[in-house]
């Protein structure tokens, strides 16, 4: 299998799915993955987006078996390092007579696409244009010896039936007359196109399977020609195009407008634009995490048929299953992204999600050790859907609370309240133990012999320690902050706030 981007910007959120996809199916069936850089339109070329790339698997744990950055017995595996090696593939195809030389200069085609507003350059019209097949064999050998420019294209044998095997979609047939004579190679800058290098390049690595973007199956006629015209039919990949990506809601392939307008990311990493300097959001940055985003992704366009929604890699990677992937678009229901990741957040280790959260503590000021963020977490890890939300929803277990929710106060901070906290902490600091599991069930028997209500006395406390009326259980609470900040913390609210 091979996963092989063109570097000409970042990678879309849907080229992610394609290479999982070619990771599951690989993994299941013990074959390689190879990551091979598709980079010989050097017009569309950006540069950082190889690095991109690569740091977005990186990020994600798609781990390929060889490539660009890994290595292999098949390299180089970028293409603009494989010149020589496509030149006789090219010239191949001009010996065996289904490739031919075209001089037709830009300005050319411009003024025959003028004359014929559906112009396409194959059987129809080949025999009228400035090429090999129609220059005498003298004039075609002095243009090349004279430094010509010129391009290799595809002979297309019009009125064949085409047949492409897709694993997904079944047998799609089209007539070849629709193709038209594709360019293999540029004598401009010496490299083939995308078609002649990727079919070339497939075969050499021995790929057997192409998994790959729906956008895609248009290529697929003109590719199983070219198999067949370097005779390579019987080791020709199984192709299988997967379904498009839809817009969260309405209609229509997902795009970047519907990440912006609804706040969700259509790229993996940020991104920062090296000609406009836009910076476009990514996954890892807006604070999920890989394996939710994983996840979230092997579904769309599969299901393991058994409504199983978690898996772990090794569950998807035997689960996956070609013939369940769907030939209808998916649509990219970010909401559902945002489950997995709470999902993702319960899961993880709580000393993981405390070392991430730790930096996000620093940019607000506070310095906690691992050991107290871990404990913090645990308490809290069940009501975020991101890690950053720790942050709204337990600040007060690092920093005291200045200031009083109104409502609370307004609830719990009457008849009685002040007195209750005040003689709870007389008792609390007289007790013999201050560790939660013991001194709960000390401090209900005080209250109940006091005859007091314990919600009244416990929020009251509650109150005094959050600055509201929430937070985890009051017991773990007061074992997190320790005897002496309690103490101070519920002290302060007393000489703050109203005697009630
Ligand atoms: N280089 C192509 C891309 O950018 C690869 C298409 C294919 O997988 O054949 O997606």
């Amino acid at each position: 299998m091979r996963f092989a981007p063109s570097p000409t910007g970042p990678l879309h959120i849907g080229g992610v799915r394609t290479a999982l996809y070619n990771l599951l199916f690989a993994r299941q069936h013990g074959g390689d993955l190879v990551f091979r850089i598709e980079d010989t339109d050097s017009n569309r070329f950006v540069p950082g987006a190889e690095e991109y790339i690569m740091e977005a698997f990186r990020w994600l744990g798609i781990d390929f078996d060889e490539g660009v950055g890994i290595g292999g017995q098949y390299g180089p595996y970028r293409q603009s390092e494989r010149r020589d090696i496509y030149k006789q593939y090219v010239q191949q195809l001009l010996d065996t007579g289904r490739a031919y030389y075209a001089f037709d200069t830009p300005a050319e085609l411009e003024a025959k696409r003028a004359g014929h507003p559906n112009f396409q350059y194959d059987a129809a019209t080949r025999m009228e244009m400035r090429n090999s097949l129609t220059l005498p064999k003298d004039e075609v050998e002095a243009l090349i010896g004279g430094g010509h420019q010129y391009v290799v294209r595809f002979l297309i044998e019009p009125g064949r039936e085409v047949h492409v095997h897709d694993l997904i979609r079944g047998e799609v047939v089209i007539n070849s007359s629709i193709l038209d004579d594709k360019v293999l190679y540029k004598s401009a800058d010496e490299l083939p196109t995308y078609h002649l290098a990727n079919i070339v390049d497939d075969h050499l690595m021995h790929i057997t399977h192409v998994i790959r973007g729906e956008e895609w199956l248009p290529s697929a006629p003109l590719h199983v020609l070219l198999y067949e015209a370097f005779g390579w039919h019987d080791t020709m990949p199984r192709f299988a195009h997967l379904p498009l990506l839809l817009k969260p809601e309405g209609n229509g392939k997902l795009s970047k407008r519907d990440g912006d307008r609804l706040g969700f990311p259509v790229f993996p990493l940020e991104w920062h634009d090296p000609k406009t300097g836009d910076v476009s959001s990514g996954y890892r940055e807006k604070d999920y995490l890989p394996e939710a985003v994983i996840n979230f992704l092997a579904l769309l366009g599969w299901n393991p048929g058994n409504n199983q929604e978690l898996m772990t890699r090794d569950e998807m990677i035997s689960l996956f299953d070609l013939s369940r992937c769907s030939k209808a678009g998916a649509r990219f229901d970010y909401k559902k992204l945002i489950w997995f990741n709470h999902e993702y957040i319960l899961r993880r280790d709580d000393a993981d999600i405390a070392r991430a959260f730790q930096p996000m503590l620093k940019e607000k000021g506070v310095e906690a050790p691992l050991d107290k963020v871990t404990a913090m977490v645990g308490l809290m890890k069940g009501r975020v859907n991101f890690v950053h939300e720790l942050w709204d929803q337990a600040s007060y277990f690092f920093v005291a609370p200045t200031d009083y929710d109104e409502k609370s106060l307004k609830k719990w901070w009457k008849d009685g309240a002040s007195i209750y906290v005040s003689e709870l902490c007389d008792f609390i600091e007289g007790a013999t133990t201050f560790d939660g599991a013991a001194l709960e069930p000390q401090v209900m028997e005080w209250i109940a012999s006091k005859e007091w209500g314990v919600g009244r006395v416990m929020n009251a406390l509650r109150v005094t320690l959050v600055g509201a009326a929430v937070g985890p259980h009051i017991f773990a609470l007061t074992d997190f902050l320790g005897k002496d900040e309690t103490l101070r913390r519920a002290r302060h609210a007393l000489a703050v706030l109203p005697n009630v």
